[in-house]
Order: C-alpha cells, then sequence, then structure tokens
C-alpha cells in the first residue's frame, strides 16, 4: 500500500490523526457516504484527471481555470475557485464549528472546581499504589475571563492594548486578568501539506508573539490544521487539549470539527463545475476576503 502514490497517500501523513471513523458510525452510516469516503480518502472519485486517467473523458481539465484537474487541485489548489472564495467559505465554516466548541469550553471550564488533592489510605502490609497524577485542567481553567474573538464576516482586530498590528489570526483568546492571549490559527488542508501548512502559519505569528512577550503577556500560538477530508491534524486535538478540552467534550468537538470539514468538502466537490452563487449550510462568509493564500496552501 506505501508504494501506491495515489491509493497510499494515506501512509504518508505523518500529522493526521488516523481515528477517522469508528466501526458503530460505519454501522449506522448510509452506504452511499460509505461508498464516497472510500473513494474520496483514496483519491479514486471520478475527478476530471482520474475520468481521463481511465479513458472516460477526453481531457482532464478542471471546469474552472483549465489546469489538470486531480482531486487535490478541487479542492484545494485551484486558483479560480480559491479567488471566488470557494476555499474561505469553506474556511470560515469549519472556523465558525471550532469557535463553537471552544466557546463550550470556556463556559464548561466556569462550573469546573478545581481537583482536590486527595489523600489515600492504605491497610497495613498493602504496598502504595502509584497514583496517577491529575491530568492538568488546561489553560482555560487557569482564568475565569477568558474572551474569545473570532475573524469571521471580517470582525477581529487585533486587542490593541496587547499590540499594535495589522495581521488578523483567525481566533484571538485573551485573559486580561492573568495577561494571557492564545492567537489560533486554522487551516483546511489537503491531507499531504498538513505539516507545511504549520510551519509556515508558525512562522507568520513569530513576530507578533514576540511583541506580546515584550508587552509582558504570556502568550501562545496554535496553528490548528484539519485535512481537507475529515482527518484531523495533530494539532487540532493537542490545542483543544491544551485549552483543556477532555473527554466527551473533546470527542465530540472533534467530531463536530471533522464532520463539517467534510461535508464542506464534500459540496465543493458535488458544485466542481457549477458556478459560486448561493452559498449552501446556511452560512454566508464573505468573498472577497482580502487574506488569500497561495493555491494549493490551504486557507
Ligand atoms: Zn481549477
Amino acid at each position: 500500500m506505501a508504494g501506491m502514490s495515489k491509493q497510499g497517500a494515506w501512509t504518508r501523513w505523518e500529522q493526521v490523526d488516523p481515528s477517522r471513523i469508528t466501526w458503530a458510525e460505519l454501522w449506522k452510516a448510509e452506504s452511499l457516504w460509505i461508498k464516497f469516503l472510500v473513494q474520496f480518502i483514496y483519491d479514486v472519485l471520478p475527478s476530471p484527471a482520474n475520468l481521463h486517467t481511465w479513458g472516460l473523458a477526453d481531457t482532464p481539465e478542471c471546469k474552472l481555470c483549465q489546469k489538470r484537474g486531480t482531486l487535490e487541485h478541487i479542492l484545494s489548489s485551484c486558483s479560480k475557485a480559491l479567488g471566488e472564495g470557494r476555499y474561505r467559505w469553506r474556511h470560515d465554516w469549519v472556523l465558525k464549528v471550532l469557535a463553537d466548541s471552544i466557546c463550550t469550553a470556556i463556559q464548561h471550564s466556569k462550573t469546573q472546581a478545581a481537583p482536590k488533592q486527595t489523600i489515600t489510605f492504605i491497610r497495613a502490609g498493602q504496598k502504595e499504589q502509584h497514583q496517577r497524577p491529575w491530568p492538568t485542567a488546561g489553560l482555560l481553567s487557569t482564568a475565569r475571563d477568558w474572551q474569545l474573538q473570532v475573524d469571521l464576516g471580517r470582525q477581529l482586530k487585533f486587542p490593541g492594548n496587547i499590540t499594535a498590528t495589522s495581521l488578523r489570526p483567525d481566533m484571538v483568546l485573551t485573559s486580561e486578568s492573568t495577561k494571557q492571549v492564545v492567537i489560533l490559527e486554522l487551516t483546511v488542508s489537503w491531507e499531504d501539506r498538513i505539516e507545511e501548512a504549520h510551519e509556515r502559519k508558525r512562522a507568520k505569528y513569530v513576530e507578533l508573539s514576540s511583541e506580546c512577550w515584550n508587552n509582558g503577556w504570556k502568550v501562545r500560538c496554535e496553528p490548528v490544521e484539519v485535512g481537507c477530508r475529515g482527518f484531523a491534524g495533530h494539532s487540532l486535538l493537542r490545542t483543544l487539549k491544551l485549552l483543556g478540552v477532555r473527554g466527551l467534550l473533546l470527542r465530540k468537538a472533534t467530531r463536530n470539527i471533522l464532520e463539517a470539514t467534510e461535508r464542506a468538502s464534500r459540496w465543493l466537490w458535488i458544485r466542481r463545475g457549477d458556478p459560486w452563487s448561493d452559498r449552501p449550510l446556511g452560512h454566508k462568509p464573505g468573498t472577497d476576503h482580502p487574506r488569500l493564500g497561495r493555491p494549493g496552501e490551504g486557507v
């Protein structure tokens, strides 16, 4: 499998969490969806490039830009799709779900008391059991005044009391009382390029982070990646855990985020040759966003 460049591409996804679907979910799933998912993940959907390879189409061209229409091109590298805001629409849709999950976690952390130290009594002659340390409760438990700003509809302005910048991260989480700031940047990327996206986004905020430090703020910059086909980058799980999203909350948040990504990508796939006018899923992010990356970088 590892030797197959297309169907075996997943064996080279090092920054991707492999758990994607449980047996229980698979049992309940509709066969059409399972068929789509398998073709989607192994890159054997009838894309123009595949149809051409299989001898079923005269040309491998993308209907939007006339370049080679592979699945990767359609979902993340088409310059016309990028310019029309298709990838931005998917990005903002996933960002909204991620932000909702963090809001829920903030509310949840306010209701949680800090874990108490307990004393374990041991019977005479018994050996002391090694106690597992309490899991650290995460960043959200370190303050009660966390505020989350999300860059949806071009709303975000980096807090001027921390530092002045023209950069606009996707999310900024701040606690005034403890002088903490967390910069979160989401990228929905082709699975093979998750690592590259992570490094690029980290580099983008190095300077801003050091300015925050210099102004006396404890800062964390966490680029978060989700694969186009609904696979979580390790960075997604790591960041949610860092914030203190754990257990059921973590499972729920991850499932919602991955489901949203896959649904949005599926929509981009279905509409691959159609004009981009009415936007689905009830969410209408702006299409003329100034922060468009280059095709293939992931937005
Ligand atoms: Zn194209």
